[in-house]
């Protein structure tokens, strides 16, 4: 085999290592308290599958599927073009879920957020950030409960991987916020919305879930449904390498990539999954990503945490590593939380870092955090949900910090 095969099959392998992986923190199946499946976040064949055990022909898929996500209605006896007698059925059947809506919290800049349960009790969070200068925004949305990566500087970081979230809980945080706003029906084609963007950048590692995102995200994107853009949906990872390139060529939307330290020493530190893909495989990933272009950049995010990542040379040092990518820069400013240890980059330090980016070339905008109030920005999401304990399994280690592994998930962890 030569250098190239051999680098191939070792990604396919470390990929098959991750899927397998993410398995032993399924979801439970979607069903009711008495028993009724949760139609949403199937997929067109699922759905056609569950129909066909009722007895149902599979034209049935696409009426369904316009009621549930074009119409967004959650009652099957509001399905007008569905006859009463098949409407009871499905009724006795199934239901149109949502996760309910533990607390809702509306910042004084009106970023929204959302503590949804799901049925088995476990919380997410969920925000809306409105665009201040339109009339949109963007849902920032879960993908786990918790994760099993720990950098430093992130809340949800301090508490270990509960469980994935499956496709319904994730498409069920989105319609449940459009819920709350009243954005039914899906709009055809740019009729605005304020629900018109997804960041995957709440809870979890998306990429230590693909298949029930991609399986969200593909749901989302169906044409005859909710009908979002893959140009509307960002998905924002730590730098699981092998996992981007899948996510390119199956979903093809946009990418964010959590960078944050421009050398590996510092990386492997405040994102410790960098001890695993460092720097050079992150960024070869980047410059393979299907899609990337000028219309369509690859977000570099970077958190500046005084003292820290925000010197001038680490600006110069960012440029130098990212040219040829067709890449935006987002300066984040930390966000502290109860208990964190870093602090915010002063003024100077951010505009001083932003003008070397942007002389570059690069847009590198500094996001202004949006609902400080309610601790509600992106990657500040922690719910005080608890792992859930089974028999045999390894004792409950909230933080961990100490117990890093090599690939930078907490220890004792079996995502290690
Ligand atoms: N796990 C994914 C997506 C969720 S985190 C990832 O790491 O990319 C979303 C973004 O919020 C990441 O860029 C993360 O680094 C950032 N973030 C986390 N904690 C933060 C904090 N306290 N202040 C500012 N940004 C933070
Ligand atoms: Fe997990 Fe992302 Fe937070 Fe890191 S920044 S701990 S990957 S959610």
């Amino acid at each position: 085999m030569n250098a190239t095969l051999t680098a191939a099959a070792l990604t396919e392998t470390e990929r098959a290592r991750i899927l397998a992986k993410a398995a032993l923190f399924s979801p439970p199946t979607p069903l009711t308290a008495d028993g009724r499946r949760d139609l949403v976040g199937m997929s067109r064949d699922e759905l056609a599958a569950e129909l066909a055990a009722i007895g149902e022909q599979p034209f049935r898929v696409k009426q369904l599927w316009h009621w549930i996500y074009h119409q967004g209605v959650t009652d099957f006896a509001r399905m007008s073009s569905i006859a009463r007698p098949l409407q009871q059925k499905l009724a006795d059947k199934f239901v149109i879920g949502r996760p309910e809506a533990a607390t809702v919290q509306t910042s004084s800049d009106q970023t929204r957020k959302w503590l949804f349960r799901f049925r088995d009790g476990q919380q997410a969070e969920t925000v809306y950030i409105p665009d201040p200068e339109q009339d949109r925004g963007a849902l920032c949305i879960s993908s786990q409960i918790g994760c099993t990566l720990s950098c430093t500087f992130c809340h949800t970081g301090t508490q270990t991987l509960v469980r994935n979230l499956g496709p319904a809980e994730i498409v069920g945080q989105f319609m449940a916020a459009r819920d709350t706003y009243g954005e039914w029906p899906s709009p055809k084609g740019e009729t605005p919305r304020l629900l018109s963007t997804i960041v995957l950048m709440g809870m979890g590692e998306p990429l230590y879930n693909y298949e029930n995102v991609a399986q969200a995200m593909k749901i989302v994107m169906d044409n005859e449904g909710i009908a979002l853009s893959r140009r509307r949906i960002t998905l924002s990872t730590s730098g699981v390498v092998p996992m981007m390139d899948r996510a390119g060529a199956d979903l093809g939307v946009n990418l964010a990539v959590s960078l944050h330290a421009v050398r590996d020493d510092l990386r492997d530190e405040l994102v410790p999954l960098n001890r695993k893909y460092p720097i050079a495989d992150l960024l070869a990933a980047c410059r393979r990503y299907p899609g990337a272009s000028n219309a369509r950049r690859i977000t570099f995010e970077y958190v500046m945490l005084k003292n820290i990542n925000d010197t001038e040379a680490d600006a110069r040092e960012l440029v130098r590593l990212i040219t040829g990518i067709p890449a935006k820069v987002n300066l984040i400013p930390f966000n502290p939380w109860p208990g964190s240890t870093y602090e915010t980059s002063s003024g100077n330090a951010l505009h001083r870092f932003a003008k070397i980016v942007m002389d570059a070339g690069y847009a590198s905008p500094i996001r202004t955090p949006r609902g400080r109030d309610i601790l509600a920005a992106c990657g500040q999401l922690k719910t005080d949900s608890e792992r859930r304990k089974k028999a045999g399994a390894l004792p409950l280690d909230p933080v961990a910090r100490s117990t890093h592994s090599r690939d930078g998930d907490k220890s004792p962890n079996p995502m290690t």
